[in-house]
């Protein structure tokens, strides 16, 4: 016997700590010794290096061995090794102070704090699952003898010499009763699969070796192809599409970390406040639940962060505190950017499909994080109902003529190449400037304003499609940041390049002396019977039957304070009682309905007098008009049947000839 002793120890007996401090998680026991391990070869070949090794380095190795019988789990390596003064300094003192140091920071923590990795527990860790745990080692140092150092979990320990085949260390742990499923093949290679897959040493059971090894996070990137990276995504995340863009991190100041980042295709119902993430410490998963890594516009990125600075044994409140976490967000940030911009400027027609996934987290980015915002408004697109070329690094974009040589005639929501066209903000200002200085148009719902949309694109208006929910909020933001320019949604109001010279106000009855214009809104007031819709009659511009009839207009203002009441009540807005049904006197329909309007004598026995039809298409107008704004309740919906088959039944009366 070489020596029996007492640990030193400040606290009392932290045994029992560590092991209800760490129950819920006991399997990171497995994370810290395989650690320990890896470290032990990493520091001879280390030794090596500096030509201080007298042996042969042989090829590195962890061997893991299960005993059922005697109920034992070893991890054996072929590392450094410890003679019998480091194992007195480096399992006595080094290791215990670093679980008492753990244990006292747990207890300030207060134990309802779940710690984000549990590391720097290390060897002591152990004891979460042993009863009884020995270490035989041989130091590779020349003439070194092999000890074993014995701890049954109390604070005594024995230490005396062996006999050992080669150099490294044998950890082995006679584990407790209920912990017997680390005795089972199955569980430690799902183990060594979650916590040390990309370890760059062999770890092997049963002759067979378990783990990846590569990280190609550690990789240069020059060394990486596509597929490389493609190949370790599909390896992370199996059975899901692969991602839209990734983006390697490699910093060593103000901190070090590598990782390799993926912007995943989302699906819709994906819950993008759940990071998929996984966090690595020095190739060792620490983590999949680090939401508070990343700033939150970032949480659905996928993908390996691997950084020793980031402290792995505090609460997660204390996480999102730390400035090295706060540091390696924005670096993150920076660098999605920096991608994004790339893209942008060199991969237009990539960064234009990435984009329509992408678009609303960029946006939430701007709307969050002052930094990011500066970093990518320049490339921040709308789809735009104009033409637009996709730009090329060597072009930029340009304005592709119309065949009337108006290049906004025959604008189409489709690009030149077939895909949609997108514009940024800045090229829309400057390529409307002459028609509508500093003012947007804009479009949330493409089929519920496809009559507004319509109606603007055939008078060369260029509509931009805001229609992702984060739209709302985003145009505030756009509106502050661009001060002079005013955004309104297609539906709010008529440009005055939407109207043609009013013809409304041209006498038709010398009796009365009222205009068309008068005529038709007295007729639509009476028809409604609602005072708080506000009638107003115009010449919309466009062949025959091209502008509607009649369209709904919500005032911008009124809209959106009705948007964000709804908003704050988390409900959906109610569409306003009050708003202007606009009725286009060009129409045909329009123009009948006066005629009809004004047939005094009925010819057709029993059927509905003349002027009653002309009420009933009164409503129908708009009745049409408001479905096509979405914009009915119940009582109208009940109405508007009710109003279609009568409608529908004098039309194929008269069709009949009754
Ligand atoms: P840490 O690894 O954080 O330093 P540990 O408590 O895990 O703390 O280990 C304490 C020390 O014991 C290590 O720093 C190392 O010097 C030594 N040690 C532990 N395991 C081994 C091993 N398998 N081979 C050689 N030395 C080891």
């Amino acid at each position: 016997m070489l020596e029996q002793g007492t640990i030193t120890i400040h606290t009392q007996n932290i045994f029992p700590i560590i092991k209800k401090a760490l129950y819920s998680d006991h399997e990171v026991f497995f994370r810290e010794l395989i650690s320990n391990a890896v470290d032990a070869i990493q520091k001879l070949k280390m030794v090596a290096f500096a030509g201080e090794l007298a042996g042969e380095l042989g090829e590195p190795e962890i061997v893991i061995s299960l005993d059922k019988e005697n109920r034992t789990l070893s991890i054996a390596d072929n590392g450094i090794g410890m003679t019998a003064d480091e194992v007195k300094k480096y399992i006595n003192q080094v290791a215990f102070s670093s679980a008492e140091e753990f244990v006292e920071k747990y207890q300030k923590q207060g134990s309802d704090q779940p710690l984000i990795g549990h590391f720097g527990l290390g060897f002591y860790s152990a004891f979460m699952v042993a009863d009884q745990v020995e270490i035989t080692t041989l130091s590779y140092r020349e003439g070194a003898e092999a000890v074993r150092w014995q701890c049954d979990g109390s604070p005594n320990f024995t230490l005396d010499t062996t006999t050992r085949a080669g150099r490294g260390t044998t950890v082995t742990l006679t584990l407790q009763e209920s912990e017997t499923e680390f005795l089972e093949p199955g569980r430690i290679r799902e183990l060594v699969k979650t916590y040390c897959d990309f370890l760059p040493v062999a770890i092997k059971l049963e002759g067979e070796t378990l783990n990846r090894q590569q990280a190609i996070w550690r990789q240069s990137p020059a060394d990486l192809k596509d597929e490389d990276y493609l190949t370790f995504y599909r390896y992370l995340y199996p059975f899901q599409d692969d991602p839209l863009l990734w983006v390697h991190l490699q910093t060593d100041y103000p901190f070090l970390l590598n990782g390799v980042l993926y912007f995943p295709k989302l699906r819709p119902d994906v819950d993008v406040s759940r990071s998929q993430l996984k966090l690595f410490c020095n190739q060792v998963f620490v983590s999949d639940h680090c939401e508070e890594i990343l700033p939150r516009f970032l949480l659905p990125m996928r993908g390996v962060i691997d950084s020793p600075d980031i402290p792995l044994n505090v609460s997660r409140s204390a996480l999102q505190l730390d400035r090295t976490v706060r540091q390696i967000g924005n670096f993150v940030a920076k660098k999605v950017a920096d991608r994004l911009k790339e893209m942008y400027h060199s991969q237009r027609e990539q960064y234009i499909d990435v984009w329509q996934d992408l678009g609303t987290f960029v946006k939430f980015g701007c709307l969050n994080d002052d930094k990011f915002k500066q970093q990518v408004e320049d490339i921040l697109i709308f789809r735009t109902t104009a033409k637009v070329e996709a730009a090329t690094a060597e072009q930029p974009a340009v304005e592709v003529p119309g065949e009337s040589g108006d290049a906004w005639q025959t604008a189409t929501p489709e690009g030149p190449s077939g895909r949609p066209a997108y514009t940024t903000l800045k090229e829309y200002l400057a390529r409307n400037q002459a028609r509508h200085e500093n003012r947007v148009f804009y479009c949330t719902d493409e089929v519920a304003q496809a009559t507004y949309v319509d109606l603007h694109t055939r008078q060369g208006l260029e509509v931009l499609f805001m229609d992702s929910f984060i739209d709302t909020h985003f145009i505030s933001f756009l509106e502050r940041e661009f001060e002079q320019v005013k955004f309104s949604r297609v539906d709010s109001d008529l440009d005055p390049a939407l109207l043609s010279q009013d013809q409304g106000s041209e006498l038709i009855d010398p009796k009365t002396n009222k205009s068309k214009a008068e005529t038709v809104k007295e007729l639509f007031e009476a028809a409604l019977g609602r005072p708080r819709v506000t009638i107003r009659t115009e010449s919309l511009k466009g062949e025959g039957e091209q502008a509607p009839p009649a369209m709904v207009l919500l005032p911008e203002s009124l809209r959106r304070l009705r948007e964000m009441t709804a908003l704050m009540q988390q409900g959906k807005m109610e569409f306003p009682e009050e708003h202007t049904l606009v009725v286009n006197l060009g129409h045909p329909l329009v123009q009948h309905l006066l005629t009809l309007n004004q047939t005094p004598v009925l010819q057709v026995p029993g059927a509905t007098p003349a002027n009653t039809l002309a009420q009933d298409l009164c409503c129908y107008i708009y009745d049409l008009a408001l479905l096509a704004q979405k914009g009915f309740d119940v009582e109208g919906m009940k109405g508007f049947v009710e109003r279609s088959n009568r409608v529908l039944t004098q039309l194929a009366g008269r069709v009949a000839g009754g």
